[in-house]
């Protein structure tokens, strides 16, 4: 079996408890293999991890000389973290606990074309019922982490999107929702999230691209344990990778872009083109909705929903392969709304694709594969980030941890 992505880089703090995570109980020893560092240093990320209260020793095993090698495992009740990931057309939240399980999850409504005070005043107040449905101690909770669609300002916890209304431009929603709610709140992409999501879960290795859809189409790509977030956190925008340089002009500035010809949108837009289509699936509702329908129909077998599928995902694959080509990756990971009902259409495609087309695949094979739930994965994620951010900061303290 050929690894892809060895760890060049220092582990972080995060990347440490995502390994004793992913194992359950883990040696100093088998960590210092898995993150190619020395034991020594081991000890150092174990001892900060055990003074901030979120692992501690689960029991020995014999070494073969010496004393018996102690095994660290996290304390899944340390801490929890909320993630809320935002589109326009729906929501989804979730309040995880240390070892990445979800306590509560709530569906919500999507921002539609709502004011934003009104947006966040409803997230604010799902999270407040999910708090109090997961009942865990206010001091436990260490901030929400809200994944949601570009470009953003992540670091000033602003987006800058004019959609789905020019209220979105500029708009500090980071800030407003840390009022509205008393905890802190870090923002983030929604793709990237998914992948940070995708990583808690752990078996997807340590290298991997994410493509997420949900109202629009968007990429993201973990390198080493590491969200590749680009200088300002915008990289991988994978709707807007043009697929036809002659193509029609797109709102971010680009031409032939891939979300306008594959995104839910388009897809949608064709299906209603076609009244006994549209009349048969019942469409007429959101475009997400609508695009859910279309995608059932697909895998049940009507013909003309399966090509309009079928020609979203051969697009959509088309651009995957300058993600892959670019990143080198050897695994994609779907994730988002979108394929909840398409989700095997598109993995079938884009994995065949892929590895017909990718520039490397002589070297090495593509696995494609869905998210274990396409749906949570960026929330799951957005979670993810709170305790990241906590692990990547200069002085890491842990409010309530004992
Ligand atoms: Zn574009």
């Amino acid at each position: 079996m050929r690894s892809f992505g060895a760890d060049t880089r220092l582990p972080t703090l995060a990347v440490v408890l995502d390994i004793i995570r992913e194992r359950g109980a883990v040696s100093r020893v088998e960590l210092a293999d898995a993150t190619g560092m020395t034991p020594a240093t081991m000890t150092h990320a174990v001892r900060k991890l055990t003074a901030l209260g979120l692992v501690h020793e689960v029991g020995t095993v014999p070494a073969n000389r010496g004393t018996p090698r102690r095994l660290i495992g996290i304390k899944a009740d340390a801490c929890y973290m909320v993630g809320v990931q935002l589109d326009q057309f729906a929501a989804v939240g979730v309040v995880v606990d240390l070892a990445g399980r979800v306590v509560v999850r709530h569906d919500m409504p999507g921002a539609g074309k709502r004011a934003l005070a009104d947006v966040v005043a409803d997230l604010a107040e799902h999270v407040r019922t999910m708090l109090k449905d997961a009942a865990v101690p206010g001091d436990k909770v260490l901030g929400i982490g809200l994944a949601t669609y570009g470009p953003q300002d992540r670091e000033a916890g602003v987006v800058i999107t004019p959609h789905p209304t020019p209220e979105w431009t500029g708009y500090p929603l980071a800030a407003t929702l840390a009022e509205a709610t008393g905890l802190p709140v870090a923002l983030e992409n929604d793709a990237t999230a998914a992948g940070l999501g995708v990583q808690t879960l752990g078996g997807s290795g340590s290298s991997f691209a994410v493509v997420f859809m949900s109202g629009g189409i968007g990429g993201g790509v973990i390198l080493d344990g590491h969200p590749y977030r680009g200088v300002t956190s915008n990289g991988v925008e994978l709707g807007h990778i043009s697929v036809d340089a002659l193509g029609a002009d797109c709102s971010c500035g680009n031409r032939g872009c891939l979300d306008p010809v594959a995104g839910p949108r388009p897809v949608v837009e064709r299906a209603l083109e076609n009244p006994a289509l549209a009349a048969r699936l019942g469409l007429g509702a959101d475009t997400l909705t609508d695009f859910n329908l279309i995608g059932r129909a697909a895998r049940e077998g009507d013909a003309e929903a399966a090509a309009l599928i079928a020609d979203s995902a051969q697009r959509l694959a088309v651009a995957t392969v300058t993600l892959v080509n670019m990143f080198d990756v050897g695994r994609v990971v779907l994730a988002g709304q979108a394929f909840s009902e398409a989700g095997q259409l598109y993995r079938d495609v884009l994995e065949e694709w892929l590895n017909r087309s990718v520039f490397m695949r002589h070297v090495h094979t593509v696995e494609v594969a869905l998210a274990d739930d396409v749906a949570q994965a960026a929330a799951l994620g957005g979670a993810a980030v709170v305790l990241r951010n906590l692990l990547e900061s200069p002085n890491p303290e842990l409010r309530g941890a004992a």
